[in-house]
C-alpha cells in the first residue's frame, strides 16, 4: 500500500494548509526561511514542500510543489493532482484544520455543553480535537466544503 503523502506548507499559504487538513491530509506549517531548516524538516519527516516562495527551489532530496496560482481552490487542485490524491469522503473532517492533528470520536453526551442545541438535537456523531478541544460534526464547514469540492 502506498503511503499517504504528507505536506509541509510554508507560512504564506495558511489558507491552503487548512484546506488540505479539511480534506483529511497532514499539512504542517513553517516559515519558508531559513530554507535549510525547511528542507531538513521535509526530509526528516518525509514531507512534500508546498510553497509560493520562489526562493524555495526544487531540491534533489525533497519534493517541492511551487504553487502556480493565488486562488486557494486552484492551489488545492494543483497539490492534489501533483500528489495523486483523490477526495475521499471518509477522510473529510478527520483532522483539525487549526492544529493539524487527527480528531477523535467523542460520546454525544460529552458535548451537550459545547455545541449549539440545534446541532445537539440533529447530529449523532461528534469528534473532538485533542489539542484545541474544538468539536467537529458532519455540519461543520459542510457548505464550504461541498462548495470547494464542486470547484475541484
Ligand atoms: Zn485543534
Amino acid at each position: 500500500m502506498a503511503t499517504t503523502p504528507q505536506f509541509l506548507v510554508t507560512e504564506e499559504c495558511g489558507r491552503l494548509a487548512r484546506w488540505v487538513r479539511l480534506i483529511g491530509y497532514d499539512a504542517a506549517q513553517m516559515p519558508a526561511t531559513p530554507v535549510s531548516a525547511l528542507y531538513r524538516r521535509a526530509y526528516n519527516e518525509g514531507r512534500v514542500i508546498v510553497t509560493r516562495n520562489r526562493r524555495v527551489g526544487s531540491s534533489g532530496v525533497v519534493r517541492v510543489v511551487q504553487l502556480a496560482d493565488q486562488g486557494v481552490a486552484e492551489q488545492l487542485r494543483q497539490v492534489m493532482r501533483d500528489a495523486g490524491l483523490a477526495v475521499d469522503p471518509e477522510r473529510l473532517l478527520t483532522r483539525c484544520d487549526q492544529c493539524n492533528v487527527e480528531v477523535q470520536p467523542v460520546e454525544k453526551t460529552q458535548v451537550s455543553a459545547c455545541v449549539p442545541p440545534y446541532v445537539f438535537e440533529t447530529q449523532q456523531r461528534f469528534r473532538r480535537c485533542p489539542s484545541c478541544r474544538r468539536i467537529y460534526w458532519a455540519g461543520t464547514h459542510c457548505a464550504r466544503i461541498s462548495e470547494m469540492l464542486k470547484r475541484l
